[in-house]
Parts: C-alpha cells; sequence; structure tokens
C-alpha cells in the first residue's frame, strides 16, 4: 500500500467523493475518449469528468517530444513500464488531491485539462495484441461439465493442474455499447441428420475479467508467477459473448473457433492493478499441489464485486448474477505464467479473459447457459420467459471492489444484440442480380 491507497483521500473534484461513484481519487482509471473538438487521446475518469492526460502533458512540458497519452490507445503509455506507471499514479493522486492547489485553483488550466464525462465519447482503451480465454473458475467448470459429461466426470482431469484456455480473436473485442450482431454457423442437434447453417438459437453471455498485459516477455522466456504479477497494468469487465449450439458441434476435438470468434465486449476505463491492491485475496489451497512454476508466493485473487443485468427490447433492467471475482481458481498471474511457459512471447496489449467466473449458488452464475441449466429453467423476466438471448436485449455487466467509504468501480461494459445478417451465399437469388452489369 501506498498513499494513493489511503481510504480518507477527498479530491477537490466533487463527484469523486460521491461514495457511490465508480471512480473515486483511490481508483485513478486509464482509457482513450475523444470529444467533438478532438480526436481520440488518453484519459484518466475521475468522478464525472475525465483528466486529459494529452493535454496535462503538454501543458506540463509544450516543447516534449513524443507524446505518449496523445495517441487512440493505451500501448504507449504502458510500453513505459511499471514504474511510470505507479509514478503517474502518484502525481494524478496529488495533483487531483482536495488540498492541492496546483490544477484546483487554475481555472485556465482545469478548462484545459478536466473535459466532464458526458461530453466524451469513449473508445477501446488499448490495442489489443492478442486475446486469450481461460477457464478458470471451478464452478463454471464443474456446471458446465455436470451438464455435458455427468457430476462424476465434471471436472476434465487436466483442470486441477492448470490454467486451460485457448486462443480467441484480437479482430472483434469491441467497446462497451458497441451492438453485438448474432452469429451465423453450423449448426446441428444430436438427432439431426446433417448439420444446417443459420442464425445462432443459443447466443449466451459470459461475465469474466480481462487482465490487460502492459510489458511485454520474450520468445522462449518463460516468466515467474511474481513476474507475471508485474506485467500485468489493470482489469477490465469483458463479456466472452457465445453461440452455445455453434460451439457444441464445432468444439471436438480442438475446441471454440466461430461460437467466440464474432464479438467480446470490454468496459472502457482499465482499473489498474495498483489501484485494486487493497482488495488482494490469495487463491482457495490447491486440491492437488501445483507444479512450482504456477505456485504464487502472493495473494492472485481480487475481492471484486459483479453483477449481470437483463434488459429485454422496451423492457426494464433486471439483474440476473450477482457473483464476485474471488470465484476463481487461478490467478491473473498464474495464467500469464502458464501462458508464457512454452515460449509463448507475451506483448504489450495482449488481453487475457479470466473465464466465465460463477460462485457456488444459481444466482451468483456467470452464464444464462448455468443460470438456465441449458434452457431447461427459463428466467422469468416479469413473465417473459428467458433461456438464451434474443434480438434486442441489452445486457449490462459491472462491478466495484468496495473499500471504507469509496468503491473501486469499473463502469458499465454493455450489447445490446441485433439480429443476423442474411448470408450472401443463402440470400434468394434472383437472376437480375446475377446478370452482368
Ligand atoms: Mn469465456
Amino acid at each position: 500500500m501506498n498513499p494513493t491507497h489511503d481510504p480518507a483521500l477527498k479530491s477537490w473534484i466533487e463527484s469523486a467523493n460521491d461514495p457511490a461513484s465508480d471512480f473515486p481519487i483511490q481508483n485513478l482509471p486509464f482509457g482513450v475518449f475523444s470529444t467533438d473538438d478532438r480526436d481520440r487521446r488518453v484519459g484518466v475518469a475521475i468522478g464525472d469528468q475525465i483528466v486529459d492526460m494529452a493535454a496535462l502533458e503538454y501543458a506540463a512540458d509544450p516543447d516534449k517530444d513524443g507524446s505518449v497519452f496523445a495517441q487512440p490507445c493505451l500501448n504507449y503509455f504502458m510500453a513505459l513500464g511499471p514504474e511510470v506507471w505507479s509514478e503517474t499514479r502518484a502525481m494524478l493522486s496529488r495533483l487531483l488531491s482536495a488540498d492541492e492547489p496546483r490544477l484546483r485553483d487554475d481555472p485556465e488550466l482545469i478548462q484545459a485539462t478536466i473535459v466532464p464525462m458526458e461530453q466524451a465519447d469513449l473508445h477501446l482503451p488499448f490495442a489489443i495484441s492478442g486475446y486469450t480465454d481461460f477457464y478458470a473458475s471451478r464452478e463454471h467448470a464443474t456446471n458446465v461439465g455436470t451438464m455435458f459429461r455427468g457430476a462424476e466426470n465434471a471436472l476434465p482431469p487436466n483442470w486441477l493442474h492448470m490454467p486451460i484456455g485457448y486462443n480467441g480473436r484480437a479482430s472483434t473485442v469491441v467497446v462497451s455499447d458497441t451492438p453485438v450482431i448474432r452469429p451465423l454457423g453450423q449448426l446441428k442437434g444430436p438427432d439431426d441428420a446433417a448439420p444446417r447453417f443459420g442464425p445462432s438459437e443459443r447466443l449466451d453471455i459470459e461475465l469474466e475479467m480481462g487482465a490487460i498485459v502492459g510489458a511485454p516477455s520474450r520468445m522462449g522466456t518463460p516468466i515467474t508467477t511474481e513476474e507475471a504479477a508485474r506485467m500485468i497494468f489493470g482489469f477490465v469487465l469483458l463479456n466472452d459473448w457465445s453461440a452455445r449450439d455453434l460451439q457444441v458441434w464445432e468444439y471436438q476435438p480442438l475446441g471454440p473457433f466461430q461460437a467466440k470468434a464474432f464479438a467480446t465486449t470490454v468496459s472502457p476505463w482499465v482499473v489498474t492493478a495498483e489501484a485494486l491492491e487493497p482488495f488482494r485475496l490469495a487463491a482457495p489451497p490447491p486440491e492437488k499441489p501445483l507444479l512450482p512454476y504456477l505456485q504464487e508466493s502472493a495473494p492472485g485473487l481480487y475481492d471484486i464485486n459483479l453483477e449481470i443485468s437483463l434488459r429485454p427490447a422496451g423492457g426494464k433492467e433486471h439483474v440476473i448474477s450477482r457473483t464476485n471475482f474471488r470465484h476463481m481458481y487461478f490467478s491473473a498471474a498464474q495464467q500469464l505464467a502458464h501462458h508464457a511457459a512454452c515460449g509463448c512471447a507475451m506483448n504489450i496489449g495482449d488481453l487475457l479473459g479470466s473465464g466465465t467466473i460463477s460462485g457456488p449458488t444459481r444466482d451468483s452464475c456467470g452464464s444464462l447457459l448455468e443460470l438456465t441449466w441449458n434452457g431447461a429453467e427459463p428466467l422469468d423476466l416479469d413473465g417473459a420467459a428467458r433461456r438464451f438471448l434474443e434480438d434486442g436485449d441489452a445486457v449490462t455487466l459491472r462491478g466495484a471492489a468496495k473499500g471504507d467509504g469509496y468503491r473501486i468501480g469499473f463502469g458499465a461494459c454493455r450489447g445490446t444484440i441485433r439480429p443476423s445478417p442474411v448470408h450472401p451465399a443463402t440470400a434468394a437469388a434472383s437472376p437480375e442480380d446475377d446478370a452482368p452489369a
């Protein structure tokens, strides 16, 4: 802990002192925003305002060469390394403190560097190098395994020995409020003679946290869990949208492919690992001894309350699950150390999905697959039954670590389902369309 974690700290930006604000002075998450008059640059959220880091950098030194903040992503700043991340947080914490006059008492400088959040558009905060998704909540893996393989074989034999993952698609990771188009793909029920092609009928959510790698590792060079923990810049909420019907037909033997490749939504503010330091928790004692390269010397999990809301088109929002990031068997640092153990290079901007986070009870599960037990027990949303997602449904993930008189919040991670397009190969062809121009 350091002075930036002091629960008694207050800011001269009054909205940051509201105990219900996601962005008190103890948080200081990084994002990328634009305004009507200026394109994308790095900002830091404080209450209902944004510190324009590019403008602040310019005000401090107008002659400086090579801005790391007048950039459309956080990667340039992350590349400066953990010491600079921490120094920047300490500088901001001082500058925004209630008793620090430098910016507080300079209306011109405030005008140049503080932007109301309601005037800003928020963008994907980092350029995503690669996206890897894990499967590391024991309750989730047990629920899914029980559904498809029976209770005796719920956990695969490797599960307690390593964080299982697959390489996902970076190209379709999008920021909150980007529409999600229902995927098309091959569908085949267990009794169907042959597959057909069409819109997914079992579109699902996965409540996850995303860890953002801010420091690289070299190809052929494994890292310890301690090194891995220092390489993680911060965390976002992550919805790993999943087409269960595509997945069940395609996944053997190489794992998920199209079922997960159409969209992954992240929240716009990256909450730094340093801001979450007071909320660290030890992982449960491993049931099977872990190999030395996966052992952790410091608590690797976090106590972060999470919830999923679903709002049908024209209806009201329903909270359908409340859970916590502590329900993990492997930490993000263990996942990163495992990822690099084979010699895989890790890059600045790599995104690691935790895996669906499910707690021990039905109403703390992180997917509709579990909340409705594969559609057998639909949710009741004011009389409307919901097994999987329907067109027009809006799903919002929210999360916050609860401090003494403040919360380290993540903002919203939201997506609304749009209908599938018509595939050009299956559109009804008319002779005119085929005629040469
Ligand atoms: Mn997932």
